[in-house]
């Protein structure tokens, strides 16, 4: 019986995890989970699921809980999250389904206990991947990519020598402005940004996925995990969203995983890793007809050179490359920026020497780049919110 410990249990990932777990009551027990604001969801959870410790984004919502749950653990804030990545069980399986740098603490406390995790939190991986990879690899304890990509990717390396990699090739949907202009850009509404094509996500991720931000992570998330050199990393518009992504090796051969577009299976997966266990739902290629494959136009979408820059200057500018864009996401999400002014700012923030010099001096550690984290968000809220 596997022990879970979810992070971000009422999000689109955090309930498809739970799903895996109602159709399969003999393979998982949820032991912890963390919520944020949905006290609805998290209330629902907590009658179906049971468990033994729940995580609140704030008093507030613990207070409320302990009326109805007097006999459940409670916890709050980051401590809370703390909590959930370390909850002493006896076989743990740690999800970090969270959105956001509040992601980023959590996995390095299951990483430093020795606890392997299931990372849903691209964030984690993109602003301090270096000290995360570190931390697993030093606690003998492994991260399994929930992320679709990464999960195909995973999938295709199982067995295979990693000298034999020419190149990955991630797939890029495209999100919901793909055929847009960048003139077109400026008077798109959050509700036109937030209708996907192929895939149910949370909010922030879709406008990431329309900006192509979600790919230039995706980037860098990959760079971390395959250790694979991010100019060996490429990207391919692939609008049906049915093959995850590719491997291309050294003898030219490249090796694909497609699938229908649904977070079930690469949840499964890392939950099974590197077992493949059943699913219902199945591909049905003669349905689709055929696949179509395009280069991006990095004009366009400047995110992808974008994220390859802040990678490759390393230090804290993947931390700000990062804040930047949670900050503009939030911003655009409440109408205060239009969404061209998303990679707007970023491109700003990764050319403003005066910026930089702030943080140049700070040792590079964790701590140092969640205060970066927080610094750039007031910054840019600053700057916007009047
Ligand atoms: P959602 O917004 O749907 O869910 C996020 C979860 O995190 C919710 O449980 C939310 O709580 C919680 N949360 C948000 N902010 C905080 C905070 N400040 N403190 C504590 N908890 C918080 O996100 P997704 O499930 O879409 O995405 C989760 C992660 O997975 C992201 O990093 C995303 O990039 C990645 N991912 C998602 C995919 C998808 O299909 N959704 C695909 C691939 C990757 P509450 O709702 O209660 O406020
Ligand atoms: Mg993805």
């Amino acid at each position: 019986m596997k022990q879970i410990c979810l992070l971000g249990a009422t999000g689109s990932i955090g309930t498809q995890v739970l799903d895996i777990v109602r159709n399969n009551p003999a393979s998982y027990q949820v032991k912890a989970i963390s919520f944020n604001q949905n006290l609805a969801k998290a209330t629902e959870i907590i009658e179906e699921f049971k468990p033994a410790l729940v995580a609140c984004g704030d008093s507030v919502n613990e207070i409320e809980l302990k009326k109805i749950f007097p006999n459940i653990e409670f916890a709050k804030g980051m401590e809370g999250l703390l909590r959930v990545a370390t909850y002493p069980v006896a076989n743990p399986v740690v999800i970090n389904a969270l959105v956001g740098s509040v992601g980023c603490l959590p996995t390095a406390e299951a990483l430093k206990q020795g606890r392997s995790v299931l990372l849903a939190n691209k964030e984690t991986l993109v602003m301090a991947g270096e000290i995360i990879m570190a931390l697993a690899k030093e606690n003998n304890a492994q991260i399994i990519p929930i992320d679709s990509e990464h999960s195909a990717i995973a999938q295709i390396l199982t067995g295979k020598n990693p000298q034999e990699i020419q190149r990955l090739i991630l797939t890029a949907s495209g999100g919901a402005l793909f055929n847009k202009t960048r003139s077109e850009l400026k008077t798109v509404t959050m509700e036109e940004a937030l209708n996907h094509p192929n895939w149910q996500m949370g909010a922030k991720i879709t406008i990431d996925s329309a900006t192509l931000m979600n790919k230039g992570f995706e980037i860098m998330e990959a760079a971390h995990l395959f250790r694979v050199p991010i100019d060996r990393i490429d990207v391919v518009v692939h609008r049906e969203s049915i093959v995850h992504s590719m491997v291309e090796f050294v003898d030219g051969s490249v090796l694909a995983q497609l699938a229908v577009p649904d977070m079930h299976l690469p949840i499964n997966f890392a939950l099974n890793y590197p077992s493949h266990k059943v699913l219902s739902k199945k591909l049905d290629l003669t349905k689709i007809g055929q696949l179509t494959f395009q280069p991006v136009d990095e004009e366009r979408f400047k995110t992808l050179p974008l994220a390859r820059y802040a990678f490759l200057k390393g230090g804290f500018y993947p931390a700000v490359l990062n804040a930047t864009n949670e900050a503009m996401v939030e911003l655009f999400l409440n109408r205060l920026v239009t969404i061209d002014q998303i990679e707007e700012e970023i491109t700003l923030s990764m050319h403003d020497d005066c910026l930089m010099d702030n943080y140049r001096h700070l040792p590079f550690n964790l701590e140092n780049i969640m205060k970066v984290d927080q610094d750039v968000k007031n910054k840019k809220f600053q700057k916007f919110k009047r």
